[in-house]
């Protein structure tokens, strides 16, 4: 995510103020390195093959305001657990004033007792629902739960939620499954900060949107064509086979398709009076991908589909897919990166919120050396760059040091270690974490051999003394 009138705020208060050792051992999915062990797999780790298995059927109302659905969850715990706990993001502090709200309205499964929800620090009904059911499932067993739900989308602002009465949006829409491999539920509260607090598992995802004929729909995942129009409305359909969540924006918009060189394809989509072409985001778009894929590696997805909305200040990220709330290319670079950190590889965003936001905002300088120079005072910022969500007293606090102080570390760390080093290190936690939730331990275990790297990052109190490799 990119506040941007945010940052904006901040970088105010701020001016007054390789890899060189390899293993062979390739992590197994869904399995963490031990520490200490640079894990510089040969290829990036794959998908975990017992992956949660996420069908999503939304259905956007003629009013471009409800949005009804039924998600179908087949999932397969590596711990044992007697529950399914989702996280109801469209009730969060974020979006529940705006007038937004997601209700569980049936619940099913051959395994199901019974299902609740609880507050969780989120507006009525609850930032949770928790599904009890009726025995343990063992590791490696698999339960299928299937959930309806109704979804009332509020006015429109900067939120990854809400409609404008011409054009819809709404990402993390419906339950999301709050399971992390290896460590169980993450049942973190909300809190009232403009960040996301989620955890989620990469999840094999395939979507269907019916919405009404004359609209655009733009999402995350490969996209089929759109059923003909019948009764006044078209379906569309998409497929991502590792998706933590996903977004989906229905509108007037016009959009063009690009190819990268790779084969990524791009789809930008804009209003009718947006003030940019769709073309000119286009190239923005496949710029950014090439200039990042320089620095950490291949784009992790098959597609990439960024919807220009109004200008509410800022952008935020979705697996393969973007909501663009401002016209500026420097934001789209952002969110861009954001699809190797926090798309691909993981984490707790309520734990470790700097895991994705101080890189993403570390590539934006990587791009553009004039925000680099404006980035590197924020490592004089007072905090620490490694706290949870609920470590900040607020928005601005927040995002000077972890999206501030954050990169500036990270540029700093990389001028400790020389840019060669330190670039490889960061691809090869990238290419061992694929896939799956990544720790501050993790990092600090790639940088191993790179101890002044280790001592800035420790020092903007980043990593602390247990993530550091013994
Ligand atoms: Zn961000």
């Amino acid at each position: 995510m990119t506040p941007r009138r945010l940052l904006a705020l901040a970088a105010a208060g701020l001016l007054l103020a390789g890899c060189t050792s390899f293993t062979t051992t390739v992590a197994a999915p869904g399995s963490s390195p031990p520490l200490g062990v640079v894990a510089c797999p040969p290829v990036r780790a794959r998908p975990a093959p017992d992956r949660p298995v996420v069908a999503l059927d939304f259905r956007l109302a003629d009013d471009l305001r409800t949005v009804t659905g039924t998600e179908t969850v087949t999932f397969t715990p590596d711990l044992p657990t007697d529950e399914l706990v989702f996280r109801l993001v469209p009730n969060g502090p974020d979006s529940a004033p705006a007038g937004t709200r997601l209700t569980v309205d049936a619940l099913r499964g051959f395994d199901v007792r019974a299902g609740r929800y609880v507050a969780a620090a989120a507006a009525p009904p609850g930032g949770r629902y928790e599904v009890a059911l009726d025995h343990a499932l063992r590791s490696g067993t698999s339960t299928e739960v299937q959930l309806d739900f109704t979804l009332t989308l509020g006015s429109g602002a900067f939120d990854r939620l809400g409609t404008d009465g011409r054009v819809s949006w709404w990402a993390s829409g419906a339950p999301l499954l709050a399971w992390e491999p290896g460590v169980g539920w993450a049942r973190d509260p909300f809190v009232a900060l403009l960040g996301e607090t989620a955890d989620s598992p990469a999840a094999d995802t395939t979507v269907r949107v019916s919405a009404p004929a004359q609209l655009t729909v733009l999402m995350t995942g490969d996209q089929a064509p759109p059923t003909p129009a019948r009764n006044g409305r078209r379906t569309w359909t998409s497929t991502e086979p590792a998706a933590r969540d996903v977004s989906v924006a229905a509108g007037p918009f016009t959009a063009v398709e690009r190819t990268t060189p790779d084969g990524v394809r791009v789809t930008t989509g804009v209003l009718p009076g947006s003030g940019v072409g769709a073309g000119v985001v286009a190239g923005w778009t496949t710029a950014a991908i090439a200039d990042l894929e320089a620095i950490v590696g291949a784009f992790p997805y098959r597609t990439l589909t960024v919807a220009l909305l109004p200008d509410y200040g800022g952008g935020i990220e979705y697996p393969s897919a973007i909501l663009e709330a401002s016209p500026e290319r420097s934001v789209l670079v952002h969110e861009v990166a954001h699809m190797w950190f926090y798309g691909m590889v993981g984490n707790s965003q309520f734990r470790d919120p700097w895991l994705d936001e101080a890189f993403a905002t570390y590539a934006e300088a990587l791009v553009d050396p004039g925000s680099a120079a404006r980035l590197r005072p924020a490592l004089d910022a007072a905090g620490a760059v490694g706290a949870p969500m609920s470590g900040f007293p607020d928005n601005r606090t927040y995002v000077t040091v972890v999206y501030g102080k954050g990169a500036a570390a990270l540029l700093a760390a990389r001028d400790a270690a020389g840019s060669r080093a330190f670039d490889a290190a960061v691809r090869c936690y990238v290419d061992a974490r694929a896939w799956q939730i990544a720790t501050p331990a993790d990092l600090a275990a790639a940088l191993a051999d790179l101890p002044r790297a280790l001592d800035v990052l420790t020092r903007a109190r980043a990593l602390d003394a247990a993530d550091l490799p013994r």
